[in-house]
C-alpha cells in the first residue's frame, strides 16, 4: 500500500505513522526525519539542508525530490511506503507521481488527519520525542510511563525547539497555507481521505486501519 499521510503539526501524524508501519510492516519515510539524520551526521546532504532547516524554510525542491526517489527505489518500499512531511508542495506532489508511475505504482491514499486549531496549540507544546529512537509522546495524551523515558528504548525525552510556544502559532499558519493546495491536488485525483484527529489515539487508528484493511483485501 503506497500512502501518503498528512495531517498540521501536532495533528498525531507521528503516532498514527507507528501504528500502521508497525500493523502493516512498510517502511516510514519521513522528510523531515532524513534530513535530521543527515544533519547529525554532517554529510553533505545534512549541509544543504541545515540553512533552510534553521530558518524553517523548505529545503528546495530538487533535493527533497532527489532524496525521496531514491529512497522509494529500495528494495524495502516494493510492498508499499508511508511517505510524512512529503510532498510539502504541489511541485513535489506532481514530482512523485511521476516517480511512482516510472515505478509502474501510485499512491493509495492520501490520509489526511484532521485537527482544530485551538486544540492543536495545546498538543503541540505538549510533545515529547525520544532523542534515541525517535517515538513521540505527549505529556498530557500519550504520557511515558516514566518521565522524560521512553518506553520503548529507555532513551531520554526531549521538546523539538520548534514546538516551543512562541513558534508554535505561525507554524501552524504556515503549514496551513502549505497543505490547503495539496489536499486540493489530492482531493481532486481521489486520493484524499479525512480522517478526525480529535479522538482517542486508538479510535484514531481504528477509522484508518478500517480504510487500509481494505485496501490489504484487494
Ligand atoms: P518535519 O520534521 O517534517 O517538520 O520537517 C522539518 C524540516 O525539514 C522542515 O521545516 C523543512 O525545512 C525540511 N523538510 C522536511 N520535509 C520537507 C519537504 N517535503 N520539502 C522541503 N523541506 C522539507
Amino acid at each position: 500500500m503506497n500512502l501518503v499521510l498528512m495531517g498540521l503539526p501536532g495533528a498525531g501524524k507521528g503516532t498514527q505513522a507507528e501504528k500502521i508501519i508497525d500493523k502493516y510492516s512498510i517502511p516510514h519515510i519521513s522528510t523531515g526525519d532524513m534530513f535530521r539524520a543527515a544533519m547529525k551526521e554532517e554529510t553533505k546532504l545534512g549541509l544543504q539542508a541545515k540553512s533552510y532547516m534553521d530558518k524553517g524554510e523548505l529545503v528546495p525542491d530538487e533535493v527533497t525530490i532527489g532524496i525521496v526517489r531514491e529512497r522509494l527505489s529500495k528494495a524495502d518500499c516494493q510492498n508499499g511506503f508511508l511517505l510524512d512531511g512529503f510532498p510539502r508542495t504541489v511541485a513535489q506532489a506532481e514530482a512523485l507521481e511521476d516517480i511512482l508511475s516510472s515505478f509502474g505504482k501510485q499512491i493509495d491514499y492520501c490520509i489526511n488527519i484532521e485537527v482544530d486549531k485551538a486544540f492543536l496549540m495545546a498538543r503541540l507544546t505538549g510533545r515529547r520525542i525520544c532523542s534515541n529512537c525517535g517515538a513521540t509522546y505527549h505529556l498530557e495524551f500519550n504520557p511515558p510511563k516514566v518521565a522524560d523515558v521512553c518506553d520503548r528504548c529507555g532513551g531520554p525525552l526531549y521538546q523539538r525547539a520548534d514546538d516551543h510556544e512562541a513558534t508554535v502559532h505561525n507554524r501552524l499558519e504556515v503549514n496551513m497555507k502549505q497543505s490547503k493546495p495539496l489536499l486540493d491536488f489530492y482531493r481532486q485525483k481521489g486520493y484524499l481521505r479525512n480522517i478526525n484527529g480529535q479522538q482517542e489515539i486508538d479510535q484514531v487508528f481504528a477509522d484508518i486501519d478500517e480504510l487500509l484493511s481494505q485496501l490489504a483485501d484487494h
